[in-house]
C-alpha cells in the first residue's frame, strides 16, 4: 500500500489525508503545533467551491450547524448609504451561497472526521529536513523523529518549510498593506442579519459585520498600515486594541461603534499577507498544497476553499496517474492557473479597502460604486469563483 506523510493539520493536510484514504493509500498527518491550533480565534468564509469538497466527505452538514449562511454582501459608505450588493455564492442562487464559521469550528469538523475515519495525526512534530532516494521520502522533525513514505504532501501553510526545500528560491509572503483584526460581541438590540454579511468602508478603517440568529456580532476590521515588525503585534493588548478600534470607528455609521463597544473578548492584530508567482510546486516525490503555494488575503474569501480544492486533486491525481511525478505535474496544471485568477481578484479587493484619505477619492467611490453594483445582484461574471466542481468519482484518466 503506498503511504503519504502529509505536513500540517489545517484545512488542506486532513482533508488530503481523507481522499487518499478513500483512494487505498496509507496515510500520517504530522502536525508542528503541540495542541490542535493555537490560531483559532476569528472566523472565516468557507465558499460554495470549499463547501462542494467538503460535501464529498459528508462533512458540510455538520460544518453548517454553526455556521452563518452569507450568500451576499451588502457595500456601506462611510457614510452610511448603502453602495449595493453582491453576491457570496453563485449569483441568483442563494441556497448555495458561501457560509461564515468560526475557525475553530472548521478545525474541529476537519480533525473529528479525519480521526474518525482513521487518519493517524502526531501532535508537536515540526518539520525540519527532507530527503529523497529514488524511491523514498524521509521526513525529519525538530525533535528528532523521522518518519519514510512513498511521497510527502506539504500542507503547511504560508511559511512553508516544503516549499523552500523543493525550490530555495521561491518567492517569499508580500505583505498585503493591511493588519486584520477581528472579534466576537453581543449588542442588545441588534437585528440578526441573515443570509447576509455587511462592509463598511470606515472613514480611517475597513469594516465587515454580521449577526447571527442568537444575536451574536461577528466582525474584522482591516486597518491601512506600513508592514509591522514580525511579531510586533503579539504584544499589543486586546484593550489597546480596542481602544484603537474604537476611536477609528467613532465616525462610522451604525452598528460599527456599538459593536466595538460591546466587544469583550480576546481581540488580536495579523498582518495580512499573500503569496503568488511560485513556480514550482514539486520536486521529485515532494509537492506542496494550499496556502504553501497561493497564500491570498482573506479578501476574497477563498483561501481555505482553493486549500480543499488542491486536497482533493492532489489526492485525485495521485489515485489516477502512474507516478507521483505524473501526479504533482497535472495537479499544478489543474490548480495553478485557477489559483492566480483567484489571488488576483483578492488583490483588486484589498486595492478597494485600503483607506483613501482624498475627499475627492472618496466622493468618487460612493458615487460610482453604486453604479457597479447597481446589477452585481443578477451578475454571473464572478461565477467561476464559486462553481469549481471537482468530482471525487470521476477518473482523470480517460478510460
Ligand atoms: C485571520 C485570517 C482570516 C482568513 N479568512 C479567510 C476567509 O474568510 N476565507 C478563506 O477562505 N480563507 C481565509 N483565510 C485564509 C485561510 O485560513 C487559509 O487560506 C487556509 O487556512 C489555508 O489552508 P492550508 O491548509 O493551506 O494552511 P493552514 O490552514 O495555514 O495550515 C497549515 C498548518 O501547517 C502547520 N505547519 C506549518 N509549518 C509546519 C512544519 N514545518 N511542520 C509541521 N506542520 C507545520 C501549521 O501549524 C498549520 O496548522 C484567512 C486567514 C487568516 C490568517
Amino acid at each position: 500500500m503506498p503511504r503519504a506523510l502529509i505536513i500540517g493539520a489545517g484545512v488542506a493536510g486532513p482533508i488530503t489525508a481523507m481522499f487518499l484514504l478513500r483512494a487505498g493509500w496509507d496515510v500520517e498527518v504530522f502536525e508542528a503545533d503541540a495542541t490542535p491550533d493555537a490560531f483559532a480565534g476569528l472566523f472565516l468564509n468557507v465558499a460554495t467551491n470549499g463547501l462542494s469538497v467538503l460535501d464529498q466527505l459528508g462533512l458540510k452538514e455538520r460544518l453548517l450547524t454553526d455556521g452563518h449562511r452569507a450568500s451576499s454582501m451588502v457595500m456601506r459608505s462611510g457614510s452610511g448609504r448603502e453602495l449595493g450588493r453582491v453576491p457570496n455564492g453563485p449569483a441568483g442562487d442563494p441556497a448555495r451561497g458561501s457560509v461564515i464559521v468560526r475557525r475553530a469550528w472548521l478545525h474541529e469538523v476537519i480533525r473529528d472526521a479525519a480521526l474518525a475515519a482513521g487518519v493517524p495525526i502526531v501532535q508537536g512534530a515540526r518539520l525540519v529536513s527532507i530527503d529523497e532516494t529514488s524511491d523514498r521520502v524521509r521526513a525529519t522533525f525538530a525533535d528528532g523523529r523521522t518518519a519514510e513514505g512513498d511521497v510527502l504532501i506539504g500542507a503547511d501553510g504560508i511559511r512553508s518549510f516544503t516549499r523552500s526545500w523543493i525550490d530555495p528560491g521561491a518567492p517569499a509572503p508580500r505583505y498585503s498593506g493591511l493588519v486584520g483584526t477581528g472579534g466576537f460581541a453581543r449588542v442588545p438590540g441588534l437585528e440578526p442579519t441573515p443570509d447576509t454579511q455587511y462592509m463598511v468602508f470606515g472613514a480611517r478603517s475597513f469594516f465587515g459585520y454580521l449577526v447571527r440568529t442568537d444575536g451574536t456580532a461577528y466582525w474584522f476590521a482591516n486597518l491601512t498600515s506600513p508592514e509591522p515588525a514580525r511579531g510586533s503585534l503579539r504584544g499589543i493588548r486586546s484593550s489597546d486594541w480596542l481602544a484603537r478600534l474604537r476611536d477609528l470607528h467613532s465616525d462610522d455609521p451604525a452598528p460599527v461603534p456599538g459593536i466595538l463597544a460591546a466587544t469583550d473578548g480576546d481581540v488580536g492584530g495579523y498582518p495580512i499577507y499573500e503569496l503568488s508567482g511560485v513556480q514550482r510546486w514539486s520536486r521529485g516525490r515532494v509537492v506542496a498544497i494550499g496556502d504553501a503555494v497561493h497564500a491570498m488575503s482573506p479578501s476574497a474569501g477563498q483561501g481555505a476553499s482553493l486549500a480543499l480544492e488542491d486536497a482533493i486533486t492532489v489526492a485525485k491525481c495521485l489515485r489516477d496517474l502512474p507516478t507521483p511525478e505524473a501526479a504533482f505535474a497535472e495537479y499544478q496544471r489543474l490548480r495553478q492557473p485557477r489559483a492566480a485568477a483567484v489571488a488576483k481578484y483578492a488583490r483588486a479587493i484589498d486595492a478597494r479597502k485600503r483607506v483613501t484619505k482624498s475627499r475627492f477619492g472618496i466622493a468618487m467611490r460612493d458615487r460610482m460604486m453604486p453604479l457597479f453594483l447597481k446589477k452585481a445582484a443578477n451578475d454571473t461574471r464572478n461565477d467561476w469563483l464559486y462553481n469549481a466542481e471537482i468530482p471525487w468519482d470521476r477518473s482523470l484518466v480517460r478510460r
